[in-house]
């Protein structure tokens, strides 16, 4: 995204702007050479800039959304159906459903196929707000099928912002599990840092093992990759506190997570990630949100898209599921979009308007007859455009 903004713009008429952290009334902003150089009341700001007038808006950070397998091909609505007709997941698999379906059909995908599949997923995003997302490789479980989909995921990327993840998602049925763990750390993670931000792996029953999942975010980190874990979501594995002592920016779902994995969270600053889409798909129960706010554990919320588990693409909604479902407030699932998702990502620069940050804004109108309240975004359960958005100071919507 070009670092563009010139000349400044003026955003005035926002009533009421969630800048990640606070709520400002009556508010304008200032966006000039990519970034937010002035925010704070309308009755203050700066004369004889062009203006944009938000007309009594509500104004948001450009939303990240810090989990996602948005780069993917194939449907899986027929696996969908069966669920619903009382199949299980391991059924499903056994009958070559599920993520083997994914795998296959990504495989089959070219470079061409995947990337403009992702940009069209994408622009669906960007209109409702997001102007960030972090895509996870992990349908190509082999080294070539995985650096295309992080190629892919980065063609996608403009007017939204990409942030790749190589992800080790699971074994292959048939491999050898030394060997392939062998693979991953000696090929994947040199030949696929270059494309990537941060190695992630899922570490669970079905998937790799504790020792297998250490190996692999330890070569991440040493190639120069963010620390990240699918963690703790149909068993407890202790994978939460084993990749926050690595320092992970994040571990995600955490719906079994103990007292270790919270407290070393808490110590490493790891941000716990949410993903309410998947526990309703998969009417699995909620991580203790209780105890990782007790102990100061950031919360950020993500889609999990995916054809799967989470086919949800609308991150506002994810903020209302986690508010019904989790227990979070209106504003913890606001800073759960924002501060806190791009906290997650490892770019604290973006999920706030303050001076200084990356000047990503969208700008909403409330539903009918309802306040300019931020609030009511995450109230309302999705669907919800953006009238304007702006990425790196640029007006893309
Ligand atoms: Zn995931």
């Amino acid at each position: 995204v070009p670092a563009t903004g010139d000349p400044p713009v003026l955003v005035r008429g926002i009533a009421a702007l969630w800048t990640g952290r606070a709520l400002l009334r009556d508010a304008a902003v200032v966006l000039a050479s990519g970034r937010v150089a002035w925010v704070g009341r309308e009755a203050d700001a700066p004369g004889d800039l062009p203006a944009l007038d938000g007309g009594g808006c509500i104004g948001l950070p450009g939303l990240v959304d810090c989990h996602t397998h948005a780069c993917f091909a194939g449907s899986r609505v027929d696996d969908f159906a069966r669920r619903l007709a009382g199949a299980t997941y391991a059924e499903i698999l056994e009958a070559g459903g599920g993520i083997h379906h994914t795998v296959r059909e990504t495989a089959r995908a070219d470079l061409g196929t995947l990337a403009g599949l992702t940009r069209a997923r994408l622009a669906g995003m960007l209109a409702g707000g997001v102007t960030t997302v972090e895509i996870k490789s992990g349908y190509g479980l082999a080294l070539e099928p995985e650096r295309r989909m992080l190629q892919a995921a980065a063609l996608a990327g403009g007017p939204a912002r990409v942030v790749p993840t190589l992800l080790a998602h699971t074994i292959p049925v048939g491999r050898d599990r030394a060997r392939f763990v062998d693979e991953v750390v000696d090929d994947w993670v040199p030949a696929c840092a270059p494309f990537a931000r941060a190695i992630d792996v899922y570490c669970d029953r079905g998937a790799f093992s504790l020792a297998e999942a250490a190996r692999i975010l330890a070569a991440g980190r040493a190639a120069g990759l963010a620390v990240r874990a699918h963690a703790e979501q149909v068993t407890h594995t202790g994978i939460a506190a084993l990749a926050a002592s690595l320092g992970a920016s994040s571990c995600d779902h955490l719906e079994r997570i103990d007292g270790d994995g919270v407290a070393t969270m808490a110590r490493a600053g790891t941000v716990a990630v949410l993903l309410p889409g998947a526990m309703l798909y998969l009417r699995d129960a909620p991580p203790p949100v209780g105890a990782l706010r007790a102990a100061g554990v950031p919360l950020a919320v993500a889609t999990d898209f995916n054809p799967g588990s989470s086919p949800v693409r609308d991150l506002l909604a994810s903020a209302t599921l986690a508010c019904l479902g989790m227990g979070l407030s209106p504003e913890e699932a606001l800073a759960a979009i924002t501060v806190n998702a791009a906290r997650a990502i490892g770019r604290p620069d973006l999920g706030r308007v303050e001076v200084g940050a990356t000047g990503d804004l969208a700008l909403y109108l409330p539903p009918p007859g309802e306040p300019a309240d931020p609030r009511v975004l995450v109230q309302y359960l999705g669907g919800h455009r953006a009238f304007a958005v702006f990425v790196a100071g640029e007006r893309v919507v």
